[in-house]
């Protein structure tokens, strides 16, 4: 019994010496198989990931970042609309509007065109990644008067498809009757061929009139309009830039350079809602963004900023003498820029560093002479007329 107990276990570990063989032999050949099948090579793939843009709030007001002009291939684009969502999602866009032409559609035959229909397409998406979609189009008149883009809008029925000047009025007045958000587009698009094409003309003056007009283009891709600024500051209108992108993003920015981003519009909103948005453009509280420039109103530019943008008290001081034998104290501050924005500096009134470039999230060093209270600066990067910088101060606390 004992023998064969011995024997039957021996022969019970032979046989699960060979199971454990054969089971290496067969996992080595499913490992040999799987190095024979397919590779991710994830390594390549582009990081997924949404770029944060750090603006500071100013005041009360959150500072949403959106477009509110762009193409799809349901007007002349060359993308599909959840392409912009996703450029939107990467780029840290708070907000976008795709305003396909009512009448400019060459992919007429290709596509089944609907001003709204890329909205229905993108809207889910947008949904899903916390992006702002507003309906909206682009009103595509002769210029001038030219394009006005109409965000805000609740349906596309019953819109003039025809170019006929004639029907100018009628074709606006499908958007006002929506309570639309009417901005006039690029102002100056067609200034060197077309007169009258970079004009406050009759039709806007009109639109301006019967409070219909909203806000004005004054960056609009890589144009800067600066007559456009003057008319949004005398009209109080709200200063807007837009991409109007019609191929990719980054087909058209250089995005890998530093300090390039697609122009855009800062809103200074009260929450991060679509009514927010509204209720800021109405009251026309915004600031134009295109890479290394600002344009908006002078209150705007200036509280942007100042809540961007603070000095410290001296943390350390020279004493030198000059030809005279007189003392002469020099004070040096260190100036802090807390946002993702570019600001250059150029020194109006005191006695100090003349030139100050502060690079997105970044600390700059200046010196002043001891025994002044400020500093006195105009962004130069910064425009709050066609003609004309913001004024900042710096206190001095020693
Ligand atoms: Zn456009």
């Amino acid at each position: 019994m004992i023998i064969h107990d011995i024997f039957s276990k021996n022969k019970h570990d032979k046989m699960k010496k060979i199971t454990v063989a054969i089971a290496l032999f067969l996992s080595s050949l499913t490992v040999q198989a799987q190095d024979n099948e397919i590779y991710r090579m994830k390594e390549f793939a582009r990081e997924n990931k949404r770029q944060i843009i750090n603006i500071p709030d100013v005041g009360e007001f959150k500072i949403l970042k959106a477009d509110f002009h762009m193409h799809t291939v349901f007007s002349d684009g060359q993308v599909w609309p959840n392409v912009r969502v996703q450029e939107a999602w990467q780029e840290g866009l708070d907000a976008i509007s795709l305003t396909e032409h009512v009448e400019i559609l060459p992919f007429r035959q290709d596509v089944k065109v609907n001003t709204t229909r890329s909205y229905d397409l993108a809207k889910r998406m947008a949904d899903e990644n916390n992006i702002i979609l507003i309906k909206g189009t682009e009103i595509t008149r002769n210029t001038p008067p030219g394009h006005f883009n109409a965000i805000f809008i609740n349906h596309s029925e019953g819109f003039i498809a025809d170019l006929d000047s004639e029907r100018d009025d009628e074709a606006i007045g499908k958007v006002i009757d929506q309570n639309a958000f009417i901005i006039w587009d690029h102002p100056g698009w067609r200034a060197s061929t077309i007169e009258g094409s970079y004009e406050w003309v009759d039709f806007v003056d009109r639109l301006h009139k019967n409070k219909a007009l909203g806000g004005i283009e004054v960056f609009n891709g890589f144009s800067f309009f600066k007559k456009a600024l003057d008319w949004a500051v005398d009209k109080n209108l709200a200063v807007i830039g837009n991409s109007d992108i019609h191929n990719l993003i980054a087909h058209t920015y250089d995005l890998d350079a530093d300090h390039v981003n697609r122009t855009m519009t800062l809103v200074f909103a009260k929450e991060r809602t679509a009514e927010s948005i509204r209720e800021a453009l109405d009251a026309g509280r915004t600031v134009a963004w295109a890479s290394k420039y600002l344009a908006g109103k002078e209150e705007h530019v200036v509280s942007l900023f100042n809540a961007c943008v603070s000095i410290g008290t001296a943390h350390h001081s020279v004493v030198r003498k000059d030809q005279s034998g007189r003392e002469l104290k020099t004070n040096y501050y260190e100036i802090v820029n807390k946002s993702d924005l570019y600001f250059e500096l150029e020194l109006t009134k005191g006695d100090g560093t003349e030139e100050i470039i502060l690079y997105p999230s970044s600390s700059q060093m200046i010196t002043a002479a001891a025994g002044q209270d400020s500093l006195e600066y105009k962004v130069v990067s910064a425009y709050v007329r066609s003609d004309q910088h913001p004024v900042i101060s710096f206190s001095l606390r020693e």
